[in-house]
Parts: structure tokens; C-alpha cells; sequence
């Protein structure tokens, strides 16, 4: 039988801590639970790879950009859910 391939954990960066999210668990909630709160977000310009994973995952449609070309955070529409900061391998999302 062949062997399951395990998930890499999610790793999510805050308030100089890092904490791990677990499966269909949110962001915010794993944030609460460690005390630290999602501050406002944007994206390093520098470190996206234009990827487009974060706006996949943005359920308010704030975050922006062409395909290979880095994104941008809408702030009047982004609610500081955190769920960009899982999805962005690159760390490329960093508080604002
Ligand atoms: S924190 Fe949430 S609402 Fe804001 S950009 Fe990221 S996924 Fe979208
Ligand atoms: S997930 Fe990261 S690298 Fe990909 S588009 Fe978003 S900010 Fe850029």
C-alpha cells in the first residue's frame, strides 16, 4: 500500500511568535488562542511571487494582482482575518 504523504504543518509568523494552524482550524481563532491579535496586513513587494494562493483564499476579494506580479492588499476591504498569512509560503505577507 503506498505510503501517505504527510502534510507540512502550517506555520503562521506574529507578533514574534510562531504558531502552528491545524487543519480547518482559522487563523484568528489559533492567533486569539496565543493572545496575539492579526494587525493590518500587506504584502512585501519585494518577497511576492505572484502566486495568487492568498487570493484564492481571501473571502472578501481584498487581495490584488497580476499572475507572477506582486499583489496588494485592499485595506477598506481586508478584515484582518489572517488567512492569507497560512496560504503565503514566501512569508511575503507582513503587517502593514
Ligand atoms: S487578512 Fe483575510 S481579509 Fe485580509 S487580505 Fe488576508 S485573507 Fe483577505
Ligand atoms: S501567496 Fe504570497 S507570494 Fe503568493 S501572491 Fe500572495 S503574497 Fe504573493
Amino acid at each position: 500500500m503506498a505510503q501517505q504523504k504527510k502534510k507540512k504543518p502550517v506555520i503562521v509568523k506574529l507578533g514574534g511568535k510562531e504558531f502552528e494552524i491545524p487543519e480547518g482550524a482559522k487563523v484568528k481563532d489559533v492567533a486569539a488562542e496565543h493572545g496575539v491579535e492579526i494587525p493590518k496586513l500587506t504584502v512585501d513587494q519585494e518577497k511576492c511571487k505572484g502566486c495568487q494562493m492568498c487570493e484564492k483564499v481571501c473571502e472578501t476579494g481584498a487581495i490584488s494582482g497580476e499572475k507572477k506580479e506582486p499583489h496588494t492588499i485592499d485595506q477598506e476591504k481586508c478584515i484582518q482575518c489572517g488567512e492569507c498569512l497560512a496560504k503565503c509560503k514566501l512569508g511575503a505577507i507582513v503587517p502593514a
